[in-house]
Formats: structure tokens, sequence, C-alpha cells
């Protein structure tokens, strides 16, 4: 047999593939529970399912699902245009944001680049700087646990391609100011694309605008999701906003029909849905009180979201998370982001938040 490796691109020989939540299903084949009684709080899904309308979509559009999709995402693209204030030719629709983060490591990044993101950053973002084979640098954060974006502008050197600022931050749950970002702007080097994920910027009650950055033509890329408050998860599709010299160079690098039929139609209705998307804001705010009230009560410290999910420190991370999953409670251990203490939950319905509690302190208790 001969060793494959030595034929592989060497930079993803130490890769380490991104570990996704639990699924519910292959923890209820372990446990020989049903489905039903497992509870996922786990990679930030919309707990009140998928909007209404983007359900209707997809089963409108099914039925034309042997045609190839639009690979040029008109209307979709379209309306994130409109909603957005910006250009047909500044939007780019991918597989995920993730894709879109992709995107900018093939326009981007190489064995002589460098990227900046700061510490316990989404996984993502070394996983694609190992890819592409640039250097990953991280930059400690501030002690309220938010970006340091000046200590961001030291890290930057002649090498750096890509900055990724994520605004709110997975898994910490921080923001950064609207004058941090301004003032990170006002000093960053032109040879920078700087990537915005903004996730779950709709959780926020401080959002910063940096779509203007968009129209102003500067160096930037705004990832934005339908995973997480319009509840497409489980349908693929993100997208990016930039200038359309940047934007083009994006669209060289994907693939013809990478957002899919079903997923377009869904995530035109689903922008559209704002009964779905308030509905899905004011649960998680009450369910976030609920946490830190029981937080609280349990004296645990915690670090205070902007985002569907919240960190909380519980000692041994890894073990807690097993207890938990034990009694059919699927939570993320966060030793791979270097916090082995805390465990990151996402917030449920109002059900499952209570019972994640209950278990959460019968863990504790023993
Ligand atoms: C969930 C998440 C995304 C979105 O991922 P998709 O590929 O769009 O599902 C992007 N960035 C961060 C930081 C996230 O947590």
């Amino acid at each position: 047999m001969s060793n494959i490796e030595q034929y592989a691109n060497p930079q993803i020989l130490d890769l380490v593939a991104y570990e996704p939540g639990k699924p519910i299903e292959e923890t209820a084949r372990e446990l020989g529970m049903a489905p039903e009684d497992i509870v996922k709080l786990a990679s930030n899904e919309n707990p009140l399912g998928p909007s209404p309308k983007a359900v209707q979509a997809m089963c409108q559009a099914a039925s034309q699902a042997n045609i190839y999709p639009d690979g040029a995402a008109f209307r979709l693209r379209t309306a994130i245009a409109n909603r957005y204030q910006v250009d047909f030719n500044q939007t780019i629709v991918g597989s995920g944001s993730s894709e879109i983060i992709e995107l900018v490591g093939h326009a981007f990044l190489n064995r002589d680049a460098e990227v900046v993101a700061a510490e316990h950053a989404f996984s993502m973002y070394p996983i694609m700087s190992k890819l592409f084979g640039a250097r990953y640098v991280q930059v400690p954060n501030k002690p309220d646990w938010s970006h340091d974006l000046k200590g961001f502008l030291d890290a930057i050197t002649d090498k750096t391609r890509v900055v990724f600022i994520t605004n709110p931050t997975n898994p910490l749950g921080t923001i950064v100011s609207q004058q941090e970002i301004d003032d990170f702007m006002a000093h960053v080097p032109n040879h920078v694309v700087v990537c915005f994920d903004e996730a779950y910027h709709e959780f926020s009650d401080q959002p910063a605008d940096t779509v203007k950055f968009v129209r102003d033509g500067r160096q930037v890329v705004v990832l934005k999701t339908f995973s997480k408050v319009y509840g497409l998860a489980g349908l693929r599709i993100g997208f990016g906003l930039a200038p359309q010299s940047l934007c083009t160079l994006l669209h060289k690098c994907r693939t013809p029909f990478n957002a899919h039929l079903l997923a377009q139609e869904a995530a035109l209705a689903a922008l559209d849905d704002q009964d779905h998307i308030r509905k899905t804001i004011e649960n998680n705010n009450a369910e976030m009180t609920r946490y830190e009230e029981a937080f609280r009560s349990m004296n645990l410290e915690w670090i205070p979201s902007h985002a569907n999910f919240v960190l909380v420190k519980v000692g041994h991370g890894r073990d807690v998370f097993q207890a938990l999953l034990k009694r059919g409670v699927i939570t993320r251990a966060q030793g791979g982001y270097g916090l082995p203490e805390w465990l990151r939950i996402s917030i449920g319905t109002p059900k499952e938040n209570i019972r994640c509690i209950d278990m959460l302190r019968e863990v504790l208790a023993q």
C-alpha cells in the first residue's frame, strides 16, 4: 500500500476537522432514547423552527427540483440588495456563510499569507486558514472577553490578507462597538480584507453598521447567514456583502450552483418573515434572562451574551457536557476553543431551557 499522505497538500495533514454539535439522532441511538426526548442546545439553531413562510416556499418549489437552481440567485440577491441598500453586484450567496469564508480563502490566502482573528474565535477561521496554508494569528481578548481591535492593528503585518471580526462573537457572545469598529477601519491598511462575521447580528441590541463600508468601497466582506435567526441551518444558505470588485473575485471562486434551489426559495421567503424574526428575538431575550437568573442562583460565572447562546463556567466542561448528555441534553464543551472550564448553551424554547437548567443543577450538585 502506498502512503497516500505523501501526495497530499502538506498543510492539511495535521488539520483537525470541524467538530459539530452532537446530532440528536446519534445521541438518541447511543442512549436508547426517543429523538423527541433529546434536547439539543448545541449549535445555536433557531428553537422555534424554520420560518413557516420558508417551509411553504420550499413545498411549492419542490416539484422543480429536476431543474438546476439559478446560479446567479437573481431574486434572492435582489431582495438582499434591497434589504441592505447595496447594489446587486455587491452581493453573493453561498452554502452557508461558511462557504463565503472559504471563498475569501480561495481568493486571498496562500502559504505566504497571514490571517488575524481573536482568541477563542469561530473554529472555521483557523480551519480555513490552515486549508490554504496561511498562518493564523490570534489576538488575546480584552478582560471583558471582547475583541481587542487595537491589538488587531498591532498584529497586522505586510503579509496579513484577511482579518475576522465576529460581532457578536461565538462562542463568547461579546460585541465590539461602532466606535471601536470605526477607529479600526480608520487605521487598517489597504492590503487587508476585513471580514465582519455577523451571524448573530439580529440578536444584539447594539448592532454596529458595517454595511456602510461596503457602500464606501472599503476592502470588507460582511458575512450574514440564514442559519441562525431565520432558522434555516439545515438548508445551508448564507450571504456576503462586499464592494463590487471584491465581490467579483469571490464569485470567480464559487461553483456554479452553490446555493440550491429550495434554499434560495426558503431564504427569499424567510427574509421577509418579520413576524418569525420578532418571535425568535423575543424568545431569546426572555430565555436569556431565565439562564442568567439560574446561573446567579447556582453561583455560576457566565459571560453576558449578545447572541442566542451563553457561555457558563462549570468547572470541568467535558465532564459536565457528558453528564448532561446522559440525561438527554446536548450542550457544547469548549475545550477545542481553549476554554475547558466552560460550557456553551444555545438558548432553546422555555421547555428545553427549564429541562437544561434542572439537569445542570442535578449534575453540579453531585
Ligand atoms: C453559525 C455561524 C456562522 C454561520 O454558519 P453557516 O455556514 O452560515 O451555517 C458563521 N459564523 C459564526 C461565527 C457562526 O457561529
